[in-house]
């Protein structure tokens, strides 16, 4: 059987918890600050999806992305996107469009699922659920509300991708 490996790019404002999200997913962890391991370009990790062994690699940055410096290398042979914002940062969700344009300049049209990251933080909501939802349906991607803290729907952001991935 020929394993399937699939690069992710995750993309959005800094802090919305793109690293959080990957320490998640690949280790099962969950720290207040994060620090990218110094030469560690991605983490994976193998599901089975449909009988199939998936390779999942999880390619992070070490926080370019707040100087728009994000490299060409990064994004190099991506084959699936997560496009992040947080439920309390209100620039991410309004610069969640410039990055799909980013990712599609770099890479094309690639599977991309639109992620609302902190909904532990509800309470504090600066978007509102419609807001997200018109938002998702013009980006003609899924919508998936996480939080990575409390490990709500982590693993369906991943599995939705590679189905979408195998499909193809
Ligand atoms: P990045 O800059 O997008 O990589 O964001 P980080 O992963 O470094 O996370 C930024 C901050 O948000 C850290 O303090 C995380 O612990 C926190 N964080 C990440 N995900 C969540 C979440 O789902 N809920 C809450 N309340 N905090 C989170
Ligand atoms: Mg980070």
């Amino acid at each position: 059987d020929l394993e399937v490996a699939i690069k992710v790019v995750i993309v959005g404002n800094g802090a919305v918890g793109k690293s959080s999200m990957i320490q998640r997913y690949c280790k099962g962890t969950f720290t207040k600050d994060y620090k990218k391991t110094i030469g560690v370009d991605f983490l994976e990790r193998q599901i089975e999806l449909d009988g199939e062994e998936v390779r999942l690699m999880l390619w992070d940055t070490a926080g370019q992305e707040e100087f728009d410096a994000i490299t060409k290398a990064y994004y190099r042979g991506a084959q699936a996107c997560v496009l992040a914002f947080s439920t309390v940062d209100r620039d991410s969700f309004e610069a969640a469009t410039s990055w799909k344009m980013k990712v599609e300049d770099e890479c094309g049209d690639i599977p991309t699922v639109l992620v609302q990251n902190k909904v532990d933080l509800l309470d504090q909501s600066v978007v509102d659920p419609e807001e997200a939802d018109l938002l998702s349906r013009a980006l003609g991607c899924r919508l998936i509300r996480t939080s990575v803290k409390e490990d709500v729907n982590v693993n369906a952001v991943f599995r939705h991708l590679a189905a979408c991935c195998l499909q193809e």
